[in-house]
């Protein structure tokens, strides 16, 4: 069994990386190491990966690539992450990362024999849509990035109903763990915490989200893909509504640290309120397993020893 996983360098697509070695998948990973973060962090996500043989990287830009290989399963999980960046010039990279790397995969694939092509989506896809979010409502995104996750949601669909494409959409609620991309708030928070410096809260940090742990988003990807479904939309969610004040209150007694805050304005893009509806991803035996603290945990410990 070979599978392909794009953003392999980055936080999701590692993880899912190493859990595929770790059942004896081979892997080819496609990364261009964007500088949205530093790369030292993506290199340090790839470690453990390239001490396996079964492992290859491509270190290049989907966009440049004429071909792709053979494989059984895709795990698409590269994309320019990140609500707030997607205004304005930043917009392009949106559509590049997000809509055209899409296609072009979807396109290459469209003629290939593969058993399934798991697409990493976005809670984001919903915008302010009420509470618990169902994979039926209305999508409304608040934000650009949302629109291209949901535009390249919808291009899975098409190439599925169109071309036979097993096509599986998962909606990904806030993911955090070890790794967690630089710029999310709890790796932010933890990094404030301990190192004495002010946490920035944007808007009154009443809003709430379903925080996800990323060993329950990596078990989500394997059973899409190794399960009997295709052309459906998954939320994945943890099922915890925790406010970003109530977060802060969680690493302060975690760490054992008193957390300095600043609270400033809300910043455009950013939806009130998130919390997944999980019911329909239970056909497939999925369910969140790892709880807040204990997450919270395991992250505080990662971030230490990162040195
Ligand atoms: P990440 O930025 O850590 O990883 C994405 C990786 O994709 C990066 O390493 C980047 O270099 C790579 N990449 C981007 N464009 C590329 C291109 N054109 N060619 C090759 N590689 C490219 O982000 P993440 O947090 O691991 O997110 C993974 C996926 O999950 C993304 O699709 C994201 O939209 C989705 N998602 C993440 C979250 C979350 O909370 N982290 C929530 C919802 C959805």
């Amino acid at each position: 069994m070979k599978a392909l996983v794009t953003g392999c360098a980055g936080f999701i697509g590692s993880h899912i990386t190493e859990s595929l070695l770790e059942k004896g998948i081979e892997v080819v990973g496609i990364d261009c190491f964007t500088d949205y973060y530093p790369r030292r962090y993506k290199e340090n996500n790839l470690k453990n990966a390239q001490k396996n043989k079964n492992f290859t990287l491509f270190e290049e830009d989907i966009l440049s690539l004429e071909e792709f290989p053979e494989v059984d399963y895709i795990f698409h999980q590269a994309a320019q992450a990140g609500v707030r960046k997607s205004w304005g010039s930043d917009f392009s990279q949106y559509t590049s990362d997000n809509i055209l790397v899409t296609q072009k995969l979807l396109e290459y694939y469209k003629n290939k024999s593969i058993k399934k092509f798991v697409y990493a989506s976005s809670s984001s896809v919903y915008g302010d849509a009420g509470l618990p979010m169902k994979e039926d409502l209305l999508l409304k995104p608040v934000s650009p990035y949302g629109v291209t996750k949901l535009a390249a949601e919808n291009l899975c669909y098409l190439y599925y109903k169109n071309y036979g494409i097993p096509t599986v959409s998962l909606r990904y609620f806030t993911v955090y763990g070890p790794r967690q991309r630089p710029e999310m708030a709890i790796h932010l928070f933890v990094k404030a915490i301990l190192g004495n410096e002010l946490i920035t809260v944007y808007g009154d940090g009443k809003q709430t989200r379903d925080f996800t742990y990323v060993s329950d988003i990596v078990d989500a990807n394997l059973k899409a893909a190794f399960g009997d479904v295709e052309g459906e939309v998954f939320n994945v969610g943890g099922g915890t509504k925790i406010s970003v004040n109530e977060l802060i209150r969680i690493l302060e007694e975690n760490i054992g640290m008193t957390a300095n805050v600043e609270y400033i304005e809300k910043q455009k893009g950013d939806v009130n309120d998130t919390l997944a509806d999980s019911n329909k991803i239970r056909i497939l035996g999925w369910e969140p397993s790892v709880k807040i603290h204990e997450g919270i945990g395991n992250f505080v410990k990662w971030y230490k020893g990162l040195g």
